[in-house]
C-alpha cells in the first residue's frame, strides 16, 4: 500500500457539500468506517493514520508460510458490517466472504471435562447437559433472558448517542424492564451467572463473557451476560481469508469512495479556538478542516491532544479494560483436538481476575488458542498450524513484562502438553510475542488496553465519551474506547452514530 493514496471519487453522494471537509485521526475499524461514511456523505475526507498500516488493532504478521492474525479473531454481527457498504452504496459480497461457525469454542476444564459451545443453542444446551450435566432447559432460558437484555439494551446504549434526548423515551422502557426481578440485573455477572446455574464449570463458562469488553466478571453487572446470546443467538462468524479480510475490504470500501489516506502521519494535537474545532495539527503544520472525528485511544486525547487551557478539564482516569500477552507460535504437525477457538480454563478463576485487578498476572491464567489454519488453510504450510496463544492481563502500568512473558511460556508449554498430550515445546518452530507495551506503542491505546475504560460497573456505559464532544463544536469521537464500546462490532456502531450526529439525524 502506498504511503498516501488519494482517489478520484466515483460516487456522487446524495447530500453534496463538496466544500464541506473532514479530518479523521486513526486508520482502525472505526476510523475507517467513519472516513467511508463521511465521504458517501458527501464530505472531502482525510484519514491520518500513524502507522505504516492500516488496520490498528486489527493487523496481522507472516512468517515463511504462516500468516498469524495479530488482534481480532472472533466476528460477529457481520449484519453491521453488511449495513456499513448497504449504506456506502456497495455490496459486502463484492469485498468480503464469510461463514457462520457451527462449533464456536471448544473448552477444556483444568479436570478433563471438555465442552462444545455450539452456536445452535438446543445444541450448545444438549451438549452441556451431556458433558457436565446442567438441565438444558436451564440453558435454554438463560438465553432467553439474555435476548430479552440484549432486545432491551440494544436501542438505547448501543445503537444510538446517550446524549440523544429521544433516546430518553426508549430509556424509560429500559428502566421498566430492569424492574423485572427475575433478570437481576443489579448483581455482578458473577453473582447471577452463579444463582442461575447449578454446576460450577457453566458458570465459568458464562462468566468468561466478561472478558469480551476486557471487564472482570466478579465486579461488572449481569446486564452484561447479554454478550452469550451475540455469539450463540445472533451466532458466531468467520472471514474468508482470515479476520485480516475484514481491515482489506474496509480499505478497499474507503479507495471506492475516495477517502485520502495519509499513512505513518502522527495527529499531534487537535486545533481549537474559541470552543470550535479548526482542524489538526501535525508537527508544525496545521490542517484544517470543518470537522474531525477521533477515532485513538480517547485516554490518548485526554492525555495529549487538547490544547493546553483544556486540558484542566480532563476527567480522572478511569478504571482501563485489560490487556493481553498474544504468543504466535508457528507449530510442527497438526492437532485435531482443537477447533478454531479453544479455551484452556484454570482452576482459580476468581484468583485470575482479583489478580489483573492489583496489576498482576496469575501463575496458571485461563489460555486461549486460536487457529485460524483450521478454517483458512493457506495460513499455514502443510502439516503445521499457526497458533495464535493468548492470556488475559492487566493494562501496561511499568510491571516486568518480559519476566511475565518467560513464566508464562513455561507455564502454557506445560498445561498445553499436559492436556493434549504431546511435547509443546518441541514442536514450536517459530515464535513472536506481543505484549501490552506493543498493544500501546502499535494502536497509541493507553496502557496496551484492549477495550479502553473498563465496563466494571453499572455506570460504566454513562461514563463513556460520548461520540460528540460537550463544548468542541466540531469534535466528533468513534472508536473501541467510546461509546458504546469496544470490538468490532461496536466500532462499527460507533462509526455509524457519529456519523449520523454529524448529519444532524439524533
Ligand atoms: C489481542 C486482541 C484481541 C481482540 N479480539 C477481538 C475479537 O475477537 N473480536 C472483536 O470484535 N474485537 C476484538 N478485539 C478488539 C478490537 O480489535 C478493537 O475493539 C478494534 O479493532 C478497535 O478499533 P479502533 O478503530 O477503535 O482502534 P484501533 O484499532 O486501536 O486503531 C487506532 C488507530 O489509530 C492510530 N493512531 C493512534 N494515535 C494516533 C494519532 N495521534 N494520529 C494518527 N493515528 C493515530 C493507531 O496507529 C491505530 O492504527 C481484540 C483486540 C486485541 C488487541
Amino acid at each position: 500500500m502506498s504511503t498516501e493514496h488519494t482517489h478520484r471519487k466515483k460516487h456522487r453522494s446524495a447530500v453534496t457539500s463538496a466544500t464541506k471537509t473532514a479530518g479523521v485521526v486513526g486508520g482502525g475499524i472505526s476510523g475507517m468506517a467513519t472516513a467511508a461514511r463521511l465521504a458517501r456523505a458527501g464530505y472531502k475526507v482525510t484519514l491520518f493514520e500513524a502507522g505504516a498500516e492500516l488496520g490498528g488493532k486489527l493487523t496481522d504478521e507472516r512468517w515463511e508460510g504462516f500468516r498469524f492474525d495479530k488482534g481480532p479473531s472472533l466476528f460477529t454481527m457481520p449484519e453491521l458490517l453488511e449495513e456499513l457498504f448497504a449504506d456506502c452504496g456497495e455490496k459486502l459480497s463484492d469485498y468480503l466472504q464469510y461463514d457462520q461457525l457451527e462449533l464456536v469454542t471448544r473448552y477444556f476444564y483444568p479436570d478433563g471435562t471438555r465442552v462444545n459451545a455450539f452456536s445452535n443453542i438446543d445444541q450448545f444446551a444438549a451438549e452441556l447437559e451431556q458433558q457436565i450435566g446442567e438441565e438444558q432447559s436451564r440453558t435454554k432460558a438463560y438465553f432467553k433472558r439474555a435476548k430479552l437484555m440484549y432486545d432491551t439494551t440494544a436501542p438505547v446504549f448501543l445503537d444510538r448517542s446517550l446524549q440523544d434526548w429521544s433516546n430518553l423515551l426508549r430509556f424509560s422502557t429500559f428502566l421498566k424492564v430492569l424492574r423485572v426481578p427475575w433478570l437481576g440485573v443489579f448483581g455482578t455477572m458473577h453473582r447471577f451467572n452463579k444463582k442461575w446455574f447449578k454446576h460450577w464449570r457453566t458458570v465459568q463458562l458464562f462468566d468468561r463473557f466478561a472478558t469480551y469488553n476486557g471487564s472482570n466478571p466478579y465486579k461488572a453487572p449481569a446486564t452484561l451476560n447479554l454478550i452469550s446470546y451475540i455469539e450463540h443467538g445472533k451466532g458466531a462468524f468467520y472471514p474468508q481469508g482470515g479476520m485480516i479480510a475484514i481491515r482489506n475490504a474496509l480499505s478497499k470500501l474507503m479507495e471506492k469512495l475516495g477517502v485520502t489516506v495519509r499513512l505513518n502521519t502522527r495527529v499531534d494535537k487537535f486545533f481549537i479556538h474559541n470552543k470550535k474545532l479548526k482542524g489538526v495539527t501535525i508537527g508544525d503544520d496545521r490542517e484544517l478542516f470543518t470537522l474531525v472525528v477521533s477515532a485513538v485511544d480517547v485516554m490518548q486525547v485526554r492525555a495529549s491532544m487538547y490544547p493546553r487551557n483544556m486540558r484542566k478539564n480532563t476527567q480522572k482516569a478511569p478504571e482501563l479494560s485489560s490487556s493481553a500477552i498474544i504468543y504466535h507460535w508457528a507449530m510442527k504437525g497438526e492437532y485435531p483436538a482443537l477447533d478454531l477457538h479453544n479455551i484452556f480454563f484454570s482452576s482459580h478463576y476468581k484468583r485470575e481476575f482479583h489478580a489483573i485487578a492489583k496489576g498482576e498476572l496469575t501463575s496458571d491464567p485461563t489460555i486461549y488458542v486460536y487457529i485460524s489454519s483450521k478454517n483458512h488453510r493457506a495460513d499455514a504450510p502443510h502439516g503445521h498450524e499457526n497458533w495464535f496463544v493468548m492470556v488475559n492481563t492487566p493494562p501496561n502500568a511499568g510491571q516486568d513484562w518480559d519476566a511475565y512473558i518467560a513464566k508464562t511460556r513455561i507455564y502454557l508449554h506445560q498445561h498445553l502438553s499436559h492436556t493434549l498430550k504431546v511435547p509443546i515445546a518441541d514442536l514450536i518452530l517459530h515464535e513472536t510475542v506481543m505484549d501490552p507495551r506493543d498493544i500501546e506503542r502499535n494502536t497509541g491505546s493507553v496502557g496496551g488496553a484492549i477495550y479502553g475504560p473498563a465496563s466494571n460497573n453499572k455506570w460504566a456505559a454513562f461514563l463513556r465519551q460520548s461520540n460528540r464532544h460537550a463544548t468542541v463544536k466540531g469534535l466528533y469521537f468513534a472508536g473501541g474506547s467510546v461509546h458504546p464500546g469496544g470490538g468490532i462490532p461496536l466500532c462499527l456502531l460507533s462509526a455509524r452514530i457519529t456519523t449520523e450526529l454529524i448529519q444532524g439525524k439524533h
